[in-house]
This record gives C-alpha cells, sequence and structure tokens, in this order.
C-alpha cells in the first residue's frame, strides 16, 4: 500500500523500543541529518523529515498502538484511516525540538522583559462635571525606582555582585550538539547581578510602590462606562520591558433632577393645577447653571413636555449639544381651608364638559361600553 519505510527502521530501533531509546535514537539521527549540518544536500532533508515523522507517530502511544496495528494506513488523509490522525507533522516540529531539548518557554520569554501590568481605577463624577469636562487629580499606587538603592536592590553601602554564571549578561549559552541555545540566566533571572545583601526597603527587588499624583483630563460629554485609557502609566514593566496601561472607569452619580437619555436631559416641574389651567410661566434651572423660562399655554394637561433645545449634555467628541426635556406634573391640592373647599365646590357647579375635554371623552367611552354590553 504504501512505499514508506517502517518507522521502526527510520529510526533503526527494536519494534519493543521504550520512550528512552526512541528518544536517544531520535535525537542522535535528528543531529546526523539535520539540514543544517548538510548544507546543499536535499536527501539529507528528506531523510531528517522521515525521521521527524516517524518519531511524531512513535511518541506518541495512541498514535504508535494505530501504527502497530495498520501501518501507514493508519495515517493515510482520505485513506479512511480507522483513526483520522492525519498529517501535520510539519507543524510539530517546534514541538518535539523544544521537548527534546528543553527550549520550550524560551523562545517566547525573549530577554526576560515583561511589560508592566495595566491598571484600573474608578472614578465616579457628577452630571455636571460630565457636562463641562475637568481635570481630575487622582492618586494612584505605582512602582518606582526604590530611592534607598538606587535600583540595585543592594543594601546601602553594598554593591551587587556580578552573577558568577552568565558574567553579568543575564543570559546563558549552552551548546546542544551543534544547536547553541540561549536563555535567561537560571542564576540571576536576567538581571546580570547577585544580591548578597538585599535593600530593607525594597527586599531586594529595586521597586517600591508610590503614590504617584496624576492629572486626567475628564472629556465633556463623558458617559457612564466610558473608559479613558492613558497609555504607559500602568505599572512598570519588568527588566525594561514597557510599562502597562491606566484605564479610568467613569461611572456618573444620580443627579437631584437631571435625568440623562443620551445627549437629552429630563426634568420634572410640579406645576399648580391652577398654572395648568390658566398657563403661566416659570423659571427651570439648567445644567449650565442657568435659568431658562417655561411658558405654559392655558390647559396644559399633566405629563406635557417641552423642549428646551440645546440645553442637553455635549455628545462625547462632537460639537453638539442634546436638548432639555421639561414634563409638567400637575398637583392635586391637598388642605384645603373651608373657603377653598366652597369655591372649588362653585367652581365645579359652573363646569361642563368642555372644561375637561379627556374625562368628557371617557365617560362617553363608557357610557357606550355599557350600552354595548347590554345590547
Ligand atoms: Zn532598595
Ligand atoms: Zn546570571
Amino acid at each position: 500500500m504504501s512505499t514508506k519505510r517502517c518507522y521502526y527502521e527510520t529510526l533503526e530501533v527494536e519494534r519493543d523500543a521504550d520512550e528512552t531509546k526512541l528518544k536517544a535514537a531520535f535525537r542522535k539521527l535528528a543531529m546526523k541529518w539535520h539540514p543544517d549540518k548538510n548544507p546543499g544536500d536535499a536527501s539529507s532533508e528528506v531523510k531528517f523529515k522521515e525521521i521527524n515523522e516517524a518519531y511524531e507517530v512513535l511518541r506518541d502511544a495512541d498514535k504508535r498502538a494505530a501504527y502497530d496495528r495498520y501501518g501507514h494506513a493508519a495515517f493515510e488523509q482520505g485513506a479512511g484511516g480507522p483513526h483520522g490522525f492525519g498529517a501535520g507533522f510539519a507543524s510539530s516540529f517546534s514541538d518535539i525540538f523544544e521537548d527534546l531539548f528543553g527550549m520550550a518557554g524560551q523562545r517566547r520569554g525573549g530577554t526576560g522583559r515583561e511589560r508592566g501590568a495595566d491598571l484600573r481605577y474608578n472614578m465616579e463624577i457628577t452630571l455636571e462635571e460630565a457636562f463641562q469636562g475637568k481635570t481630575a487629580q487622582i492618586e494612584i499606587p505605582v512602582s518606582v525606582t526604590c530611592e534607598s538603592c538606587s535600583g540595585t536592590g543592594a543594601k546601602a553601602g553594598t554593591k551587587p555582585k556580578t552573577c558568577a554564571m552568565c558574567g553579568g549578561a543575564g543570559r546563558v549559552r549552552q551548546a546542544q550538539g551543534f544547536f547553541t541555545l540561549e536563555r535567561t540566566c537560571p542564576g540571576c533571572h536576567g538581571r546580570g547581578q547577585m544580591i548578597e545583601d538585599p535593600c530593607p526597603s525594597c527586599s531586594g527587588s529595586g521597586r517600591v510602590t508610590r503614590d504617584r499624583t496624576l492629572s486626567v483630563n475628564i472629556p465633556q460629554g463623558v458617559e457612564d462606562g466610558t473608559r479613558i485609557r492613558l497609555a504607559g502609566e500602568g505599572e512598570a514593566g519588568l527588566r525594561g520591558g514597557p510599562p502597562g496601561d491606566l484605564y479610568i472607569f467613569l461611572s456618573l452619580s444620580q443627579h437631584e433632577f437631571f435625568q440623562r437619555d443620551g445627549a437629552d436631559l429630563h426634568c420634572r416641574v410640579p406645576i399648580s393645577m391652577v398654572t395648568a389651567a390658566l398657563g403661566g410661566e416659570f423659571e427651570v434651572p439648567t445644567i449650565d447653571k442657568g435659568k431658562t423660562k417655561v411658558k405654559i399655554p392655558a390647559g396644559a394637561q399633566s405629563g406635557r413636555r417641552f423642549r428646551i433645545a440645546s440645553k442637553g449634555m455635549p455628545v462625547l467628541r462632537s460639537r453638539q449639544t442634546g436638548d432639555m426635556y421639561v414634563q409638567i406634573v400637575v398637583e392635586t391640592p391637598q388642605n384645603l381651608t373651608k373657603k377653598q373647599q366652597e369655591l372649588l365646590a362653585e367652581f365645579e357647579k359652573l363646569s361642563s364638559g368642555a372644561t375637561q375635554p379627556e374625562a368628557a371623552g371617557f365617560f362617553t367611552k363608557v357610557k357606550d361600553f355599557f350600552g354595548k354590553a347590554a345590547s
């Protein structure tokens, strides 16, 4: 079925070879046939691939069992191999190498630099502040260079010693056959120095936590939940890594009489029954700390809204402004004097349906309703 060489033959091992033997055999052959060691020799590359493929299968107990049972057919794509392992050997080359030579993590580790953590700061502001925008001073704890030891981490009067393991480079090179691996020095964790007498202020870390005052510009029109990112104002990075970012999470406190709806502001104003009936004028406060007049026509019903253009909130990062809506709520008078009661009773006597349009309409409907029910 397949002209491929037997995996065991490829790796030059017995069929019952254990993991250690497989690994040793693979390592020996991979070294021998590695393309870097055989420049210009195309056949060595083919051989190298075969070796990798064989090892990839045999190192995996499941794949090995399938291979022992079905041979190469177990892995042929589309041929209905019973386990469907498929190809993808090339992609796992690196895994094998990392596994074999203990390189895992080292590549990503790079120079041992680490970006500092992002910080979150919650800030509550008032609606007026969101309207005007403001510059807020905030105090955030940040790690800074320790002053006692100037960041060396060594106790005053002593000096950190150059790391003997890496000679101060922070990196060590290891020869693995023809590979040379470079990784963070395990002795000094990349610092290049060893501290024998740690600084008491920072416990040898070279960094201390301090409160730092920052100015934050809150633009006009921010909303509840707006996030402001201050790039690079997060925690300091490690070993020369970049700092993280600082995020200000804004929340708006409830206003005494304004409700916000996007850029519009709403407020409810109670008015007397008489003002509603006769019409009138009253003043309402505006978010810009000013006042504006609202004219009520005679006979205005409770719940009616009056729009005051451009007295709402600014729209974030635009020149637009929302509107303000004043909703009137007609209040029923309470605790009437005898005289007031008499006057109202008198008023009621003089009233006809025309003075109460909604009631008139309603009672007509009720009449119709019972009329229909009866018939
Ligand atoms: Zn210190
Ligand atoms: Zn070192």
